[in-house]
Formats: C-alpha cells, structure tokens, sequence
C-alpha cells in the first residue's frame, strides 16, 4: 500500500518545462518498457511464474540455456582459482538452524517442513551452516586451508507475496555462493575474481569497504587485523574504493562491489563478507603448525549474487541482444528454394554438433524477406540463407540480427569464427 501511494505522488509531482522534455521522459518510459527484463523474458520464451508456486521462476530451454552459460562460466573461472564444488541438502533439521542463529533471527523467512510427527525442518535460506558442518564433519589442519567450498544449490526465503516481482525478487533462487575458511593471516578478497567476471559482460564498478559498527561481536584486534587486510587488497587491486565507515555486518567487515550497467543503473550483486562469529557458533576449528587448535576466519562471497536477479539484469542491460556466447537463439538457418533444404538441414547439424543454438525457418509461405525480418526481431545473432549457390560450394550467406550482410563464407571458416567468439565470451557482433 505504501509503495503505492508513493509511486502516486511521484506521478503527480512529474511536470514538464515544455514538449522537448515530455519527449524525452516519454522515450525513456518506452526504453525502459522495451527492456523490461519480464517482457524480454516473454517474447522471446525464456521463462514464466505461475500461482501455482508464486515467486518460483519456471525457466523454459531458453532461459535454462542462459542459466546454465552463466554457471558453466562461474565453473570455468573455479577451476582456475582452486575453488571445489559441493552439493548439500535442502532440507535441514531446526537443531542447525538453532545452532547457526537462524532460528532466532532468520525464521520468519524460512519455510518449514514437517515430518514423522513432530519433527520440523527448514528450507535452506543459505549454504554457510552446511558448509560450518562439512568443515567440522572431520579434524582440520592448517596445511589445508585456505578451503573454497562453492555450491549451487537452491536456496528459499519466505517473500511475502506482495513484494514478488520477475526475478528481482523471487522465493526460489540459486548463487553462485561460495565459502572460504581461511587462518587470519589468509584473508583474501577475491577481487580478482569480480573483475574477470564483470569486464566479460562490460560492467564498471565501484568497491565499498564497509567497516565494523557498533555494536559489533568479536575483538578489536581481529577487527583491525581483518579491516586492514582488506584495505590493502583494495588498494592493490586498483579500481575505484571508498571506506563506507560503520556499515560492516555485526560479524565482520565487508566489501560491497557496485556495477554500473548499459543504461547507467547501479546494481549490488558481489559481496566479500568476513565472517568471525559463525566459526564461533560452531566451534569450528583447525590444528596449527604449533600443533594447537586455532580458529579459522571464514568469508562469504559470491560474484553474480543470485543467478535469476542477475538474469534480470543482463537482459535488461542488453536490452533482449543477447552476445552470442549467452545468446539462446544464436544462429537461423533459412533455406531458399526447396533443392537447399537438405543441405540446411545438413549446416544445421553442423552447427548443432559444435554446441550452437541454431533453429531453422522450414515456413514455406512467407517471403525471404519476412523470414529474415522476423529472425531479427526473434534477437538471433547470425542469420545464414542457403540457397542453390551455397549448397554447391558448401558456403553460408551470413547476416548479423543488426541488418549487416556478411557475405558468403565457407562453413569452416564461419565455425571458426564463431567458436572463437562464443569461447572467448566476446561481445562483439560480427567476425
Ligand atoms: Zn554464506
């Protein structure tokens, strides 16, 4: 109710000095339409919500290809960082919820499950308490740390309904989270990571440090210790930071990474959380080159946050133009003349065989044009016709989805082409 009565006001509070800037607010309303991440999601089939299980998103081939690309490239970058990947359960007793303080201070955001009887269990609203037990789940020395735990697993929180909306805000969704226990002198930041990532989709971005509150649990020097290794980390690293004093968590300080998209947005997706207190919660420890039991530090972190709200944010950042590495409908195949139709089957395969998304316009009512017309609007990336000509020099006539002709090319050196730019994640549009 209250958002409404705000979104009224703003509405009446809009006033224009003359026709140029109504203009402009109303071009900006039609982008801002025109990118909606909920209607791109609906034109071009790649997923859906339903009643049936509000605030859950039903993602179609499409949109599973698109969530599937994003996880392989955060797999693809684990391998490279000494991450390892986990799989742990959903459904948890209320004991570990208890142990963890979720039960106290989360539980009303957690849905529960009852079984046998009495026995009551909770939806999983994050990974960290499961990991705190596959730490503890034997003795740990300090020649194994530091330990990057990754899981993708689907975690849930109780939304209220009236707050759902897309994918920005969802009951059901899944990040790319991930947890290092570390010694104190091991912290690291993970920045590196970030970068990578998000210079592949051409975000900018801006750190924050936020620093310890008050009140804040554990000691000072711990707080020192930590706040300062992250300072450094951060000026080595070499992006734009500022401190954010007294905002840190009540469990350790933290850096918060802010992305600048396309259209100039900001959005908080990264987070690097240090964390003293839950080690304490579960006594987690490790025994130290002295021999002694030591308590390890452990970091939360995750790079894209949640894979549906990061979705959202690509699909409006790119405004529906997928690049061809995350595209979900990269190449159509439009045959012409019905003597060709078996040789586009045959580039089909091809492509198919190499991993490409490709489809095939067998409409024999429509006119070239229409079909090329509509594989435009459909955001293919490339558009080959083949006509007698091709399938006699085993070529393609290749068309971007921005209307640039390509010419015709050989097969071979079109999947070259595209193999490089889809494998280097390029977000360029022709080859
Ligand atoms: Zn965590």
């Amino acid at each position: 109710l209250e958002t409404k009565t705000v979104s009224l006001m703003r509405l009446l509070g809009v006033a224009f000095p003359g026709a140029k800037e109504l203009e402009e607010w109303e071009r900006e309303q039609e982008e801002a339409r025109r990118r909606d991440h909920r209607r791109i999601g609906k034109d071009q089939e790649l997923f859906f919500f339903s009643d049936i299980s509000p605030g859950s998103c039903f993602f179609l081939p499409k949109g599973a290809y698109i969530y599937n690309t994003l996880t392989d490239f955060i797999k693809s970058e684990y391998q490279k960082r000494g991450f390892t990947e986990v799989v742990t359960p959903t459904l948890y007793s209320t004991a570990l919820w208890e142990r963890s303080g979720h039960w106290e201070h989360y539980s009303e955001n957690m849905f529960t499950v009852t079984s046998e009887g009495s026995q009551t269990y909770a939806l999983k609203p994050m990974n960290c308490p499961a990991h705190c037990l596959m730490f503890e789940h034997r003795i740990r020395s300090w020649r194994e740390l530091p330990l990057r735990w990754a899981d993708f697993g689907a975690l849930h929180r109780n939304e209220l309904s009236g707050a759902l909306g897309g994918l920005t805000r969802v009951r059901r969704f899944c990040q790319d989270d991930a947890h290092i226990f570390c010694t104190p002198d091991q912290i690291v930041s993970c920045l590196d990571f970030v970068r990578s990532v998000y210079q592949v989709f051409g975000f900018t971005f801006q750190c924050l440090l936020s620093t310890r509150p008050t009140p804040c649990l554990g000691e000072p020097e711990q707080w020192d210790n930590a706040e300062e290794q992250l300072e450094r980390s951060l000026q080595h690293f070499g992006e734009r930071w500022e401190v954010n004093p007294g905002d840190g968590a009540f469990y350790g300080p933290k850096i918060d990474i802010q992305i600048k998209d396309a259209i100039g947005r900001q959005h908080q997706c990264a987070t690097i959380q240090l964390d003293f207190q839950l080690p304490i919660r579960f006594d987690l420890q490790y025994v130290g080159k002295d021999g002694q039991s030591h308590r390890p530090v452990m970091i939360h972190r995750a790079v894209l946050g949640s894979l549906e709200r990061m979705i959202a944010i690509l699909a409006e950042n790119f405004g529906g133009k997928w690049p061809l590495w995350l595209s979900p409908a990269q190449i159509m195949v439009i045959p012409v003349g019905g003597s060709s139709e078996s040789y586009a089957k045959q580039v089909v395969q091809q492509l198919s065989q190499c991993g490409f998304m490709v489809d095939m316009n067998e409409d024999l009512g429509a006119t070239l044009n229409k079909k090329i017309r509509s594989a435009q609007l459909a955001q293919y990336n490339y558009i080959f016709v083949v006509g007698e000509q091709e399938s006699e020099t085993g070529t393609v006539n290749v068309r971007t989805r921005r209307g640039k002709q390509l010419g015709r090319r050989t097969l071979e050196e079109v999947m070259a082409a595209l193999t490089k730019l889809r494998d280097t994640r390029s977000n360029l549009d022709e080859f």
